[in-house]
């Protein structure tokens, strides 16, 4: 099967978990902007050095940057395998951007899927994140632990890491910048017929993948 899909919504709906889900599921490319951004960070590159302190403190990437990074990325990958975008567009001009670079490209857009959670429910979410250092594996000290303590199930590595934009000062900046950005993101998907919304508050991850695929498959 071959879908085309962006995952948007507040941070910590569960995007980052059930793009990887799905992707696993279906054979489609999972790409994540916060995860090359995060990527380009950890090996110190010249994108890394660039974004670094912009991502520590909550604030986006700029567009023209960020645009850049998605149409050289789309141009590389195997584009018969579909793909999820996941925390890409996230602003208005992301999202021309993104409609210009899949015209080019020859393909559409088949759904944007938004998952939303309240707001104290992002920030409980948000404080127990953490995944393995080694091979990127998301987890949560409270709903998504390791099968056995201290130990990757992916990959057995016992190293783990804690994103340096989910402290607490850090959070209300990155909800800040989502709220004022979204809005005119939902109306032009609305417009164009691929808007689907998922309501995933005290939803197990294995249920809102239920519902994901109800709604996408
Ligand atoms: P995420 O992993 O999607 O929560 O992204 C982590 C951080 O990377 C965000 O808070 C932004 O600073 C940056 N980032 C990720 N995706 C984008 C994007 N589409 N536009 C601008 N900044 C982004």
């Amino acid at each position: 099967m071959k879908k085309y899909f962006t995952f948007i919504g507040p941070i910590a709906a569960g995007k980052g978990t059930q793009a990887e889900i799905i992707s696993k599921k279906y054979g489609f490319l999972h790409l994540s902007t916060g995860q090359i951004f995060r990527d380009a960070i950890a090996s110190g590159s010249e994108l890394g050095m660039k974004v670094k302190s912009i991502i520590d403190s909550g604030f986006l990437v700029p567009d023209a940057l960020t645009n850049e990074i998605v149409k050289d990325m789309l141009g590389k990958i195997d584009l018969s395998k579909g793909f999820i975008l996941d925390g890409y567009p996230r602003t208005i001009n992301q999202v021309h951007a993104l409609d210009d670079m899949l015209s080019e490209l020859g393909i559409e857009l088949d759904d944007a899927v938004m998952i939303t959670i309240p707001e104290d429910e992002i920030v409980r979410r948000i404080s127990g994140r953490f995944s393995c250092a080694k091979c990127g594996q998301n987890y949560h000290d409270e709903f998504n632990k390791t099968k056995i303590a201290g130990v990757c199930d992916n990959c057995g590595s016992h190293d783990f890491i804690r994103r340096n934009d989910d402290k607490p000062e850090v959070i209300k900046t990155r909800l800040q910048h989502y709220y004022s950005e979204v809005e005119p993101i939902v109306e032009f998907y609305k417009k164009q017929e691929k808007f689907l919304k998922l309501e995933a508050t005290n939803l197990s991850i294995e249920e809102v993948t239920n519902k994901l695929e109800e709604l996408l498959f």
